[in-house]
This record gives structure tokens, C-alpha cells and sequence, in this order.
């Protein structure tokens, strides 16, 4: 019998649930049709945690998720938290700590331009009337958003404020060995970001990723600083295949690459330890907006099983037949709402659950 592969399932608040119960029914064909042992656990997180149990990352969640061999997370937050301290709201009380406890350093978020959704990109047509499929290797758990930070009043000046960029050489070390690896799998190409000429942590980063560059003599390097980073994306971002950036840069640089490629709905994220312990989710967030609405966009957490398979389980055809199922349902012409341009013809949550479900099992 195949081993079994323990699923800590965490639905979270607004449209997560909604999203949720899609990916469910992909998981289900691929435990049914393909014989993946999966053993699901459903734990709470986020908003809907602090309303039952008082907190965002309850213990019996992070006990559930330790035992796990991966997360599969919907969204967490909403309006109705955003009046608690800092630390006790969704995101900084449940998504941070459950990186950090993980150690899950490596973000990996691939942005695609299907060639269905062109007509959603805010790019002029002739820039992306060519392929484009970026990979975004972020680093995660240290940077900006982990260094001393702090806000003080001084009599002489007021109010000041400050945050700090620290990097580890093996923190840098370790995220450019893992985005070297992708890139090796995909085409040889890896762009590393930094600010090198202003930032000491910055040069770091560049000697660093110029060292393991060594170990990877197939992979064509370059370095670009982020302020002309972010204009030649724009510009020509079917130049780009994979990206490597500190937590900061890799914050604002996988957005770009996501508003190029239409909605976020269809953005999916890895974030990944050393042992290729994953937390799999979709890139946007609860979308309070259009909750309970049956409108959410599912195919960001479809994906987000797609990255699951690839990086957690190894199964990398059955992955690749997922991204593949979503290209076919979007060239027969089925569009959520997001995706519709008329805001008039789509389908619904529910429904384009089902579409990819039956185009899945055609497919595998
Ligand atoms: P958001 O990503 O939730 O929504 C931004 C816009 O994108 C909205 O118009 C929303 O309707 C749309 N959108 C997002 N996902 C969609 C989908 N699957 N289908 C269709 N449309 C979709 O960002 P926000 O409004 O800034 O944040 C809302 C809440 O989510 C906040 O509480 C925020 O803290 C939280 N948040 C959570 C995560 C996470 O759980 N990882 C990430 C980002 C934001």
C-alpha cells in the first residue's frame, strides 16, 4: 500500500472556506483516481481561530500541522479582526509564527500570462503577446520583516521610526542553493535582485549568490538592482524566468509579476524549509469583498495542490497535468468572475470547481 501522506487542511476566514471546498474535490480524484494515500485534518486558523478558541494559531493547529507532511492553507483576516493589537490579528498572530516555526525560508510563487487571459494584463499587447512564466524565489523568514525595529519619540526630534535589513550568509546561501535548483529544472536562467551599489546587506547578497554560483555552472546568472529590476519586468518580462529576492524585494517584485498576469485568483504560492516541508497557498487574500458571494476564484488553491505535488510529494507529471487542466479549461472559455470581461458570462465558485474536475480526470 502507498504511504500515507497526512494533509493538515487549514480553510481560514472570508473566501477561504469557499475555495477550500473546491480543492477538496481535486484532492479527492487524486486520492480516488490516482491512488495518493492522502489522510486529511482540518484545523482552524486565522479569524475564525480567535472567534472559537481565542487565538489565531491555536496549540491542537500547530500540534496538527507538526504531524503533518504538509499545509494546504485557504486565507486568513478580515475586517472584523483588524481593531485587535498587531500580534493578535490573523496574519501577524497565525501566518508569521507558522512560517517562522516551520523554518519555511523559501517562497516560490510562479506567475504565468495563459494565453486565453491576455486581455487582462494592463501590458500593452505587443509586450505580452509572447510567453511569459516567471518564478519568484523569495526569502522568507528574515530581512527587513525580521530585523530590530522600533518606534520612539525624542523631544529634540518627535516621532522616529526604524527597521532593520540583517541577513545571515547562510540565510542568503540557502535561498540562492534553492533558486539555483528551480532553476536548473526549468531553463537555466536565474536573476538575482538587490540593491548592491547603496546596501551592505545587498552586497552580501550578491557575493553570496556569486559563490553558489559556482555550484551551478549551467545556470546563466545575472544580477539586477531592484529600481531597474521592477522597470525591466515591465518592460520585458518574458526576459524573466526565475527571480531570486530578499524578503522585501520578493514582497513587491512577485506582485508586479501577479498584476502582470491578470487576477490574483489564479496565483498560487510554496513556502518551503530544507526538508522540503511545505505551506501551500493561495497568493491573495480572504477577499472579504466577495464572500459568501459563490464567486471567489478557485483556481489559486487548485494550484496551490499543483505546487504540493511538485515540491512536497515529487509527482511532478501530476502536477504539470494540473497546470495543464486549468490552460484547457480556460481555452474552452470558462471564466470566473474575475476573469470575465463582461462581468455578465461565468461561472461560479461550485462550477468551475466541477469544470476543472471533470477536465482533470480526462486528463490524468
Ligand atoms: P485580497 O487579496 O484578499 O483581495 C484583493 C482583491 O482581490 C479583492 O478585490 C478580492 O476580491 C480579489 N481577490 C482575491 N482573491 C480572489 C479570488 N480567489 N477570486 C477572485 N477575486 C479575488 O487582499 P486585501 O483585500 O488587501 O485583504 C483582505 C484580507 O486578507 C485582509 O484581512 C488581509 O490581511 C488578508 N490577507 C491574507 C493573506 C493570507 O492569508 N495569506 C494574504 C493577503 C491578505
Amino acid at each position: 500500500m502507498e504511504k500515507k501522506f497526512h494533509l493538515a487542511i487549514l480553510p481560514g476566514d472570508g473566501i477561504g472556506p469557499e475555495v477550500m471546498h473546491e480543492a477538496y474535490k481535486i484532492l479527492s480524484i487524486l486520492k480516488k483516481k490516482c491512488f495518493i494515500n492522502f489522510i486529511f485534518h482540518e484545523y482552524d486558523i486565522g479569524g475564525v481561530a480567535i472567534d472559537k478558541h481565542g487565538t489565531a494559531l491555536p496549540i491542537h493547529t500547530l500540534i496538527g500541522c507538526e504531524k503533518s507532511d504538509a499545509i494546504l492553507l485557504g486565507s486568513v483576516g478580515g475586517p472584523k479582526w483588524n481593531n485587535l493589537p498587531d500580534e493578535k490579528q490573523p496574519e501577524r498572530g497565525a501566518l508569521l509564527p507558522l512560517r517562522k516555526h516551520f523554518n519555511l525560508f523559501a517562497n516560490i510563487r510562479p506567475s504565468i500570462l495563459y494565453t486565453e487571459l491576455r486581455d487582462l494584463s494592463p501590458l500593452r499587447q505587443d509586450i505580452i503577446n509572447t510567453n511569459i512564466n516567471i518564478l519568484c524565489v523569495r526569502e522568507l523568514i528574515s530581512g527587513i520583516y525580521f530585523g530590530k525595529s522600533q518606534k520612539k519619540h525624542s523631544v529634540e526630534f518627535g516621532d522616529y521610526a526604524f527597521d532593520t535589513e540583517l541577513y545571515y550568509q547562510s540565510e542568503i546561501y540557502r535561498i540562492a542553493d534553492m533558486a539555483f535548483k528551480i532553476a536548473q529544472q526549468r531553463n537555466n536562467k536565474l536573476t538575482s535582485i538587490d540593491k548592491a551599489n547603496v546596501l551592505k546587506s545587498s552586497k552580501l547578497w550578491r557575493e553570496t549568490v556569486n559563490n553558489v554560483a559556482k555550484n551551478y555552472p549551467k545556470v546563466q546568472l545575472s544580477h539586477l538592482y531592484i529600481d531597474n529590476a521592477v522597470m525591466q519586468i515591465i518592460k520585458n518580462p518574458s526576459h524573466f524566468d526565475v527571480i531570486l529576492c530578499s524578503n522585501l524585494f520578493g514582497d513587491i517584485v512577485s506582485d508586479e509579476c501577479a498584476a502582470i498576469t491578470g487576477s490574483i485568483g489564479m496565483l498560487a504560492s510554496a513556502s518551503l524549509n530544507e526538508k522540503n516541508f511545505g505551506m501551500y497557498e493561495p497568493a491573495g487574500g480572504s477577499a472579504p469583498d466577495i464572500q459568501g458571494k459563490n464567486i471567489a476564484n478557485p483556481i489559486a488553491q487548485i494550484l496551490s495542490i499543483a505546487l504540493l505535488l511538485r515540491y512536497s510529494m515529487k509527482l511532478y507529471e501530476l502536477s504539470d497535468a494540473i497546470f495543464e487542466t486549468i490552460k484547457q479549461v480556460l481555452k474552452k472559455g470558462y471564466r470566473t468572475f474575475d476573469l470575465s470581461n463582461n462581468k455578465k458570462d461565468y461561472v461560479n465558485t461550485n462550477q468551475m470547481g466541477d469544470i476543472i474536475s471533470q477536465t482533470l480526470l480526462k486528463e490524468i
